[in-house]
């Protein structure tokens, strides 16, 4: 066993009922890391080609990261894996908590399932044991109440879980999995995989040691990027947030995007921090991607304001091993008890992009979705099309069960997301995402459906920052928000590190943002790349936009694990991973030039009002150039055999 990996796995046969261990040799650790290119690697060689993603031969992952535990910070983040039955393709899902050590510490890197059980089951470890548990009781209860009842029965042993909530059970292809009391591994469906296999839930009590080559200077690494992490200023304020928006939108001339400000934010108000001001400058998509800013203007985004997403909240919540700590549980006293506040993306899936200025169904809607295990982004954004339909007549209330969905009918919101819930009426038609809905209704619905890939793009405007349209429209896992943009780049100061790329200009001219040029391609797959090692490792993208210098990932992961290896080595392991999650969509028959966003996201046509006027991204050229820059037929998209051959991944992988 090396150092910083357990060195093993565990695997599940649900429908056998057997439980084994596998040992990981270093080799692989040094080639992939740990979690999403663990995954990717096994997952890659091992899910037949043409498996139901909702069938026995699809395998769900749990991993934790290669710098998990290892007394580096920000680093408590796991993942759910397995082939997505909203895309078709690789899917995963990224998430906080406390689960990703818990994993750790029974002694393994990752847990994975295959098979379906008979009934339901939960998985409960420790240490030294593993079993199978009858989950009968279980199944049908809210995500946040399956925790509790786990834990009472732990009787106090620190139990971790991770589940599923009535939305995974029925199989929605928007479900994921909670932990930490609804904290949402969202993205990819995932939690109909796990509903397909009725497990219930994964109930971790490990205590073992993680294994460290040198602690020491882990030690120093971290207090050094907790000392940028605790620097405070007073005078920050939600409002102050909104007009410095607007004053972003006027000036022709933008300033690279410091991530400590980003810090500053995020420490007092967290990601709701980004409610107005993102409004402001057109990077909120509103009312279904077709309005804007003058649509959802202060006097109404006011209304979501951050200090409304702040005030109830008691408890500031941290991540296992995070200083800054982003998060919030809502108080003992109000309607959602226990839950955790919204975030930006759900304030905006389930506010702006239905012009839903009400922040009490907000919290409502957010606390139901995260008990259901519902993804807010892809509920929020499917409601949004449903909307849109009901507006040209695609719809009726006959459909709706007389629900009359008109823009901003909050109480009308909060009914049609109970439906989906339940699979009941129009929401069962609804419970799979937007574009299988759009399949559904056909009079060519799809147009109205704002997806890449299947899955609801996040609420952040290609058409503000064309990074994020190319992102939606390239990674493995499209529509996904946290890979990659323009602004992420500028934030991650990658060039401090990585000589080979290009750095960024303190001041530069807007219109530039939308050119397609060579060194805005090296700076999306820099992003990916980069991406692929924090989520190998199991660090948060937010303690990412501190910047490389402040956030010592590869001399963390040196010290973790004994390796000598350079940024640009770690950043090489990055792009296999991503090699490797685009040959699992190849293997699996996805077409990359599918997972082109729909165009009105993009553009085409160029909105006429508001922030995003005038502007359309040329992501054709882009994406060929991406594809490109990987080694990949720009033409298809396809890693060769001789791409393949190079990172070392099988060309044939068993079927
Ligand atoms: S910054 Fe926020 S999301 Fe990231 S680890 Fe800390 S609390 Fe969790």
């Amino acid at each position: 066993m090396g150092h910083a990996s357990m060195g093993k796995i565990m695997w599940v046969d649900l429908g056998r009922g057997t439980i084994k261990i596998e040992s990981i040799p270093d080799t692989l650790y040094q080639k992939v890391l740990s979690g999403v290119g663990l995954a990717a690697h096994l997952l890659y060689e091992r899910i037949p080609s043409g498996a139901d993603p909702l069938g026995p031969d699809n395998i769900l992952g749990f991993v934790s990261g290669l710098l998990t535990g290892t007394g580096s910070l920000f680093t408590g983040r796991w993942m759910v894996t397995g082939k997505s039955p909203l895309t078709g393709g690789w899917g995963d899902a990224n998430c906080g908590g406390n689960f990703s050590p818990a994993i750790k510490r029974c002694g393994v890197d990752g847990i994975f399932f295959t098979g379906i059980s008979p009934r339901p089951v939960y998985l409960w470890a420790d240490k030294g044991r593993a079993e199978l548990r009858d989950a009968t009781e279980l199944w049908g209860r809210d995500t946040v109440e399956t925790e509790e009842i786990l834990k009472q029965q732990a009787d106090g042993r620190g139990l971790r879980v991770a589940c599923i909530g009535p939305a995974g059970e029925k199989q929605s292809l928007i479900a994921g999995v909670a932990n930490d009391g609804g904290r949402m591994a969202a993205r990819s469906g995932l939690g109909a995989v796990m509903g397909s296999k009725r497990l219930k839930a994964v109930a971790l009590s490990g205590g073992q040691r993680i294994p460290v080559h040198d602690r020491e200077t882990i030690k120093t690494l971290s207090q050094q990027c907790n000392e940028a992490v605790q620097f405070h200023p007073p005078f920050l304020n939600g409002i102050m947030m909104a007009y410095t928006g607007t004053l972003m939108r006027l000036l022709p001339m933008q300033m690279a995007f410091d991530g400590m400000l980003y810090k500053l934010m995020l420490d007092k108000y967290g990601t709701a921090s980004l409610n107005q001001i993102m409004v402001e400058v057109g990077d909120t998509p509103i009312k279904n991607w077709k309005g804007s800013n003058e649509d959802f203007d202060r006097d109404r985004s006011v209304n979501l304001s951050p200090e409304i997403f702040t005030d109830t909240m008691v408890v500031k919540y941290h991540c296992y091993s995070c200083p800054l700590g982003c998060g919030g549980l809502m108080a003992k006293n109000s309607a959602w008890s226990g839950g955790h506040k919204p975030e930006y993306e759900s304030v905006m899936a389930l506010g702006g992009l239905l012009l839903n200025d009400d922040a009490e169904s907000i919290y409502t809607l957010n606390d139901m979705l995260n008990r259901a295990g519902m993804d807010t982004i892809s509920a929020g954004g499917t409601v949004a099309f449903a909307m849109e339909c009901y507006e040209k007549g695609l719809l009726t209330r006959d459909d709706t069960g007389g629900l009359e969905l008109t823009w901003g009918n909050s109480a009308a919101i909060v009914q049609l997301v109970e439906k989906m819930i339940r699979r009941e009426g129009i929401g069962d038609l609804l419970a799979d995402g937007s574009r299988a809905a759009a399949g559904r209704i056909g009079r060519q619905a799809d147009r109205l459906a704002m997806h890449a890939g299947g899955q609801e793009l996040g609420m952040h405007d290609g058409r503000y920052d064309p990074g994020f349209a190319l992102h939606y429209c390239v990674e493995p896992t499209p529509g996904r928000h946290t890979i990659g943009s323009q602004m992420y780049y500028e934030m991650f100061r990658l060039w401090e590190r990585v000589p080979e790329l290009p750095d960024v200009s303190l001041v530069y001219t807007k219109g530039s943002k939308y050119e397609s040029e060579d060194d805005k391609i090296s700076a999306a797959a820099a992003c990916s790349r980069f991406m692929n090692v924090l989520n190998g490792t199991g660090t948060c993208l937010f303690g990412a936009f501190l910047g490389v210098e402040r956030l010592p990932l590869f001399e963390w992961l040196n010290a973790a694990t004994g390796w000598d290896r350079s940024p640009a080595d770690y950043m090489a392991i990055g792009e296999r991973i991503q090699t490797l999650k685009q040959a699992f969509n190849v293997k699996h028959g996805v077409d990359p030039k599918s997972f082109k966003a729909n165009p009105r996201t993009l553009g085409i046509p160029p909105q006429t009002a508001g922030a995003n006027a005038g502007r359309s991204v040329a992501v054709d050229a882009m994406m060929r150039a991406y594809w490109q820059r990987f080694g990949w037929d720009p033409a298809t998209g396809k890693p060769g055999e001789a791409v393949l051959k190079r990172w070392g991944i099988k060309t044939k992988p068993s079927d």
